[in-house]
């Protein structure tokens, strides 16, 4: 219903906005995309060419983000959409936004990317309220970006389209395409060594569970500890807390976003770190690396010192 009507409202702003020119002075042309870090993907490789705009802002959650009427003027005065793929905001709004943008051409970052399929998913997907944390729809693991292996993938399909909407300039993208690449590998490698370390861990828990992809690439078991979508029953905190033990798990990952009180809940029973990661930042390298070196320490609290 708040849909429906915020729908109307983009509407109405459309129709009015028509006047509304890019006010940054020089034209340069603007790009969406969804999220921080594919932000921080295409302004690598775009340099001065295009103004990047992510439409999920900081702290909020690209599953069950609404966008606002001002966000739809930036969107009628872009020249294209990069998606990241199967993210919630995308599944919800994006071919509604287009109806209403159609001149906006769109790009699938996640193009040729073998996606997972999230076998956390055993129930039919029933519409739980407008702001459930329900992630892919069709049962495909959303979180892609989180993966070098992936990013290579996305930052080709970004110099791609950059190529694509501005041929010219496309050995400018190409030059700046290759220096990401060459930086991503390097993150590549950082990972690889703290996974290395003898005390790194094999699995991790985490609470909502972004970082399957970053999981496959490097051999390692996620858990999370929010089941579809929802808060975990008391049966599954005891599943996680006998799994931890069995384990030697001593990770547990939280996201800024979301509730930690369970994730403290079962921290506290094993006697383990809460590790808060943010893998929605622009600063995707660093976060990355971040990731691995917590689970190269896979300390947990020392409670007896
Ligand atoms: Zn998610």
């Amino acid at each position: 219903m708040v849909r429906r009507v915020l729908l109307m409202m983009i509407a109405v702003v459309l129709i009015c906005s028509c006047q509304n020119k890019n006010k940054s002075g020089e034209d340069k042309p603007v790009i969406m995309v969804t999220i921080e870090p594919q932000r921080y993907f295409a302004e690598a490789i775009a340099g001065d060419k295009f103004n990047v705009m992510a439409i999920v802002p900081k702290g909020s959650s690209p599953e069950s983000y609404d966008p606002t009427p001002q966000q739809l003027i930036s969107l009628k005065n872009s020249q294209a959409y990069l998606r990241i793929g199967y993210i919630g905001f995308e599944q919800v709004w994006l071919d509604r936004l287009l109806e209403n943008t159609p001149h906006l051409q769109v790009f699938d970052t996640s193009k040729d990317i073998d996606v997972m399929i999230d076998t956390s998913e055993h129930e039919h997907n029933h519409e739980q309220g407008e702001h459930n944390h329900k992630c892919g729809v069709g049962g495909i693991e959303p979180h892609v970006w989180n993966s070098p292996n992936n990013a290579l993938v996305i930052a080709r399909n970004t110099y791609r389209a950059l190529s694509q909407l501005d041929k010219e300039n496309e050995p400018y993208y190409f030059a700046r395409y290759d220096s990401l690449c060459q930086t991503i590998a390097q993150t590549d490698s950082i990972i690889r060594k703290e996974l290395s370390k003898p005390n790194a861990a094999e699995s991790f828990i985490i609470y909502h569970p972004a970082l399957s992809y970053f999981a496959r690439d490097y051999g390692l078991q996620q858990v999370s500890i929010e089941l579809n979508g929802k808060e975990p029953s008391p049966t599954h905190l005891k599943e996680l807390v006998d799994f931890c033990e069995a384990n030697n798990v001593h990770t547990i990952f939280v996201q800024p976003e979301f509730d930690k009180r369970n994730a403290q809940l079962i921290a506290n029973e094993i006697g383990a770190a809460i590790i808060t990661i943010n893998p929605l930042s622009y600063d995707w390298n660093n976060e990355m690396i971040a990731v691995a070196k917590a689970l190269a320490k896979n300390k947990g609290k020392e409670l007896n010192e």
